[in-house]
């Protein structure tokens, strides 16, 4: 059976692996069908989609952006979308300001509590356009500020705790609306670690075209709720690891495998939104 991971990060955002090795842990795994979803970035894509055509392996560009409803951060995945499209990239480039001015916040307040972290020690580590928490975390553990990640995450960088700074979002609606003018799918993902599920009737509304039902911190339980309520609102049923490379442990890349059935339905769903488009 052919088999899909449509939710993968790289070091174009805060995921370990570079395209090509991303592209090598998914032959390792046996998958016939990646996309790549960087948080606030599609910079990743040609890479990737270059080194998965060396190995004939089936790429679809994608996006994880960062976005908000009624004070509620969730994550929109955009699918198939024109890695060029001039709006997309310039709302991004939006994003991406917003994450580099919040670690300079982090840090600072960081400091103020006395720990002497550098931006420059943060920037130099993210070493991408869309750098983020984990990579506040990364640069803490590497100078020797804190014992580990999650130690950095529990003192300083969740939600509540002294480092932790809220970032301006664009509303889910809106995000939308800005993967399907790219030419893309919009998916919500993992809708199990957002708990809220009362979203969801609005997003549909907007025209969310699918869900992530299988994620690798979903339990059977939650998949099984999602694809109800996929099946309920004729959304698309996807599925991904959020692989982040070694950042957390062992690679998770490969552990959610997504029959390839729902990439068929997904390029089926395409096809029929740009036909109407063009109508
Ligand atoms: P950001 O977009 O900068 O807010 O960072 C979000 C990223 O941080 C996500 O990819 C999460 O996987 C990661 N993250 C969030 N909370 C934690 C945590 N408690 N421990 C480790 N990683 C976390
Ligand atoms: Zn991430
Ligand atoms: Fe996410
Ligand atoms: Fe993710």
């Amino acid at each position: 059976m052919k088999i899909a991971d449509l939710h993968l990060h790289t070091n174009f955002s805060d995921g370990t692996f570079t395209p090509e090795e991303l592209v090598f842990h998914a032959q390792k795994n046996g998958l016939a069908c990646i996309a790549v979803t960087d948080h606030d970035s599609v910079e990743g894509c040609a890479r990737t989609a270059m080194a998965c055509e060396a190995v004939r392996m089936e790429f679809l560009p994608g996006v994880e952006l960062t976005a908000s409803l009624d004070d509620t951060e969730l994550h929109v995945l955009g699918y198939f979308l024109d890695a060029q499209n001039q709006r997309l990239l310039s709302e991004i480039a939006r994003f991406q300001v917003v994450r580099q001015k919040r670690i300079h916040e982090m840090v600072a307040r960081i400091n103020e509590m006395g720990v002497p972290l550098k931006a420059e020690a943060v920037f130099a580590l993210a070493n991408c356009q869309s750098p983020g928490r984990p990579h506040v975390a990364r640069a803490m553990v590497k100078e020797g500020l804190v014992k580990s990640l999650d130690d950095a995450f529990e003192r300083f960088l969740k939600k509540g705790r002294p480092a932790w700074v809220p970032k301006s979002k664009i509303s889910a609606l809106e995000a939308i609306e800005l993967v399907h003018q790219a030419g893309g799918l919009a998916v919500m993902a993992h809708p199990g670690l957002n708990r809220t599920d009362d979203v969801i009737p609005a997003l549909v509304e907007a025209g969310m075209d699918g869900i992530e039902c299988f994620h690798t911190k979903h339990s059977t339980a939650m998949s099984e709720r999602y694809l109800e309520i996929a099946d309920k609102y004729h959304l698309l049923v996807t599925g991904g690891s959020d692989c982040h490379g070694f950042s957390k442990g062992k690679p998770l890349i490969g552990t959610v495998r997504l029959p390839y059935e729902h990439v068929e339905k997904m390029k089926q769903r395409r096809h029929r939104t740009q036909s109407a488009a063009a109508r």
